[in-house]
């Protein structure tokens, strides 16, 4: 399996405009941060985690040709405001693109993008899915991996993590229940979100991230949601547990 970083910043991206910090500043590519996603394909499976505004540019930069599923974490705009840039794929591929989610993430989508749902005279031009209710404690399946769906915590809004194989990748957590971490056992590979260094609430702080990375025990961690706050890549990567890193736009590994 093969994970690809597309976006590794919180909600505005670094750099953030108009934005003077020197992380915003800063010439390190590390430093310089899309909204989350990540790419992961297996076999002859593509799969992206959210669809955020920085998606077009991230499927080019990727090199990213096929979409055979988009899965969901929750229904903000830094992981959905990307949906309608889904219509290269559709048109190549012929057919509706599947997507995941909860049923309020997908009734939102309804709302904010109902060209796309439109069932009568539709506009020609607009991109075709085909939804997937994705609830707590039901597994499905894609291609031939089983998608373990974790619910978490952000703040008082309901957020789905993904566990596919022995990779988990969890975004915007604040709390999550013992039930939902048993379900994180065994796995090679962590993926969390650590916004910064002062606690925030409804994200998890670089310290509540380590010390959740502590209890679940992964071989690796990689940190994701990084806000500019939480400093320059390479001096934050220095003092970090050796199995944890900071993930940077278009990091790829394999499992
Ligand atoms: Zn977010």
């Amino acid at each position: 399996m093969q994970v690809y970083f597309l976006g590794t910043g919180t909600s505005q991206g670094i750099p953030v405009i108009g934005s003077n910090h020197p992380v915003c500043k800063s010439d390190d590519l590390k430093d310089k941060r899309l909204r989350v996603s990540v790419w992961v394909t297996f076999n002859d499976i593509s799969i992206v985690i959210d669809c955020g505004p920085d998606f077009r540019q991230q499927m080019l930069t990727s090199g990213c040709e096929k979409l055979d599923a988009l899965l969901f974490t929750h229904e903000h705009a830094d992981h959905t405001a990307g949906l309608d840039d889904i219509r290269p794929f559709f048109f190549r591929q012929k057919k509706d693109i599947p997507i995941y989610a909860h049923q309020r993430v997908l009734d939102n989508f309804k709302m904010r993008f109902d060209y796309i749902f439109e069932t009568e005279n539709k506009y020609p031009g607009a991109p075709g899915v085909e939804t997937f209710e994705v609830k707590k404690n039901v597994a499905f399946k894609i291609g031939s991996s089983q998608v373990i769906p974790i619910n978490v915590n952000h703040g008082n809004l309901q957020v789905f993590g993904y566990r596919i194989q022995d990779f988990v990748y969890l975004t915007d957590v604040k709390t999550i229940d013992t039930a939902e971490i048993e379900k994180l056992k065994g796995a090679k590979v962590l993926v969390v979100n650590a916004l910064r260094e002062e606690p925030h609430h409804s994200h998890f702080n670089l310290q509540e991230a380590l010390d959740f990375i502590h209890l679940v025990k992964p071989e690796k961690a990689y940190l994701t949601h990084i806000s500019h706050l939480l400093g320059f890549h390479e001096e934050v990567q220095k003092k970090l547990p050796p199995n944890v890193f900071l993930a940077y736009d278009n990091l790829k590994i394999t499992i």
